[in-house]
């Protein structure tokens, strides 16, 4: 594989994890899954929560695609792909964990439209502990804000839920 098409596809599965943690956090954890991030929808009382649990899961595949890519020399490709998928862990606890949650203290500020637009757009996400209700399950595209608000809103006269804050 040339290293032009490994980029490529390196950087197909950086966008494709963006659809796929969507999928999981909509379907998955707002689902079935919802026993483990249920943690993360409360405020936390250590250093750990029971939903980063799933960073560990996520991770697997990721770690098993390396193994098979560079260990086993079963096809480069998996290399790529394998290295994609940690690559979008990487960027999502950057920004997710330590940028909107601040589990790692720091004084950024954002500021650039895009910056502003993810942040609120995760932040409106916790506006609602529960597990249905809630609005914006990707991470790195997300509608503008007042989408999302309206979206809230008319889900919130649904539950009869109050929506003074937003
Ligand atoms: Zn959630
Ligand atoms: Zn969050």
């Amino acid at each position: 594989m040339s290293p032009l098409a490994g980029i490529a596809l390196f950087l197909l599965t950086v966008l494709g994890m963006e659809g796929f943690a969507y999928a999981a956090h909509r379907w998955v954890m707002h689902g079935p899954g919802w026993f483990l991030h249920a943690s993360h929808h409360r405020p936390r009382t250590g250093p750990f929560e029971w939903n980063d649990l799933y960073a560990a899961i996520f991770a697997v595949p990721s770690i098993a695609l390396l193994y098979m890519g560079v260990q086993l020399q079963w096809w480069p490709g998996f290399t790529w792909i394998g290295a994609g998928i940690a690559a979008y862990g990487a960027i999502y606890f950057g920004f997710h964990d330590v940028i909107v949650h601040r589990r790692i203290p720091h004084r950024y500020v954002p500021r650039s439209r895009y910056m502003k637009r993810i942040v609120q757009a995760h932040r409106l996400h916790h506006a609602v502990e529960t597990k249905h209700g809630t609005v914006s399950f990707g991470f790195l595209w997300a509608p503008p804000p007042q989408v999302l608000k309206a979206r809230l809103r008319a889900g919130a006269a649904d539950s009869g839920r109050r929506t003074d804050d937003l």
